[in-house]
């Protein structure tokens, strides 16, 4: 029995919408029963995209993540009191049931990923079905997935090594991870480059009428647990060091041949542009 998931590559995503029109489309007045009601034409939708501006200035980085249900192994919306309403198939898929369900809010109101939508009008609980439908029809991809015109998602078996969604994750080697590991949920959706803090800037030359320093060295070393890292200026002077964890502190030092080294302490709580580096003549 195949183990059903989706890959979706955030650096992949340009926000373009394509995704959240297309399972629009698919359910927006269309019953498929057992595995779904008709999503509504407005409020809230099954799939979201979570647009993030970091960083200011010149040095401006925007980010979409695609979030629609998780498809969780040990999904916390599965629980005892509400009986078979919310299942996991042998596929793992997981589906509210539209009759079961019928009447009962807190089921939208159990996933910690905010995928589930409480439908005023049907009084239904309602979210991403992975397009069961269209699965249990033979097909072999879901509409989000389908549509992406940047093959940011792939859908497949997981727990076939072959499969077009486990060659994208083995791709990059470890790097796919779980949005929110901390809910314990176990998800079957894996990401690639979610968004995550960067420090950038640029090194001057003093005494150059403020050139550009291209070529000049940039470290960044970690005060305690971060990683430390090392790169050197382009050809506009600049630097950046990306995927940094929250919270942690660094020393920047800027080191160019001929010039002092300069060295500033930073603290990463959001993407962070420290501006110009200005290094004069030893
Ligand atoms: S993302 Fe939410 S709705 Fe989907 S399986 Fe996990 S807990 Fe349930
Ligand atoms: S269709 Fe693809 S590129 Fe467009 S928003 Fe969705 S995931 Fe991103």
């Amino acid at each position: 029995m195949p183990r059903y998931g989706i890959s979706i590559d955030v650096t992949r995503c340009t926000g373009c919408y394509a995704c959240f029109l297309a399972c629009k489309d698919e359910f927006v007045g269309n019953d498929y029963l057992p595995v779904a009601a008709a999503q509504p034409s407005e409020g809230p939708a099954w799939l979201r995209i979570e647009e993030l501006t970091h960083g200011t200035g010149t040095k401006v980085k925007v980010d979409y993540t695609t979030v629609m249900c998780q498809h969780c192994q040990d999904a916390p919306c599965i629980k005892p009191e509400f009986g078979d309403a919310v299942y996991r198939r042998a596929d793992g898929i997981v589906i509210i049931d539209p009759v079961k369900a019928k009447g009962n809010k807190k089921i939208a109101e159990s996933c910690p990923y905010g995928a589930i939508q409480w439908n005023e009008t049907a009084q239904l609980a309602q979210k991403c079905n992975m397009c069961a439908q269209m699965i249990d029809a033979g097909e072999r991809t879901t509409r989000c997935v389908e549509t992406c015109p940047t093959q940011a998602m792939v859908f497949g078996d997981m727990d076939d090594p072959k499969s077009a969604v486990s060659l994208a994750i083995a791709e990059k080697a470890g790097k796919y991870e779980s949005l929110n590991p901390e809910f314990g949920a176990k998800p079957t959706v894996q990401y690639f480059g979610l968004p995550r803090p960067f420090i950038a800037g640029e090194v001057i030359l003093a005494d150059k009428q403020g050139e550009c320093a291209s070529g000049a060295k940039v470290t960044l070393n970690a005060k305690a647990g971060a990683k430390s890292a090392v790169t050197t200026t382009d050809f506009l002077g600049d630097f950046e060091f990306k995927n940094l964890a929250a919270g942690a502190e660094y020393t920047l030092l800027a080191e160019c041949e001929g010039y002092k080294a300069k060295q500033i302490a930073v603290r990463v709580d959001a993407s962070l542009n420290v501006g110009e580096i200005v290094l004069d003549p030893k």
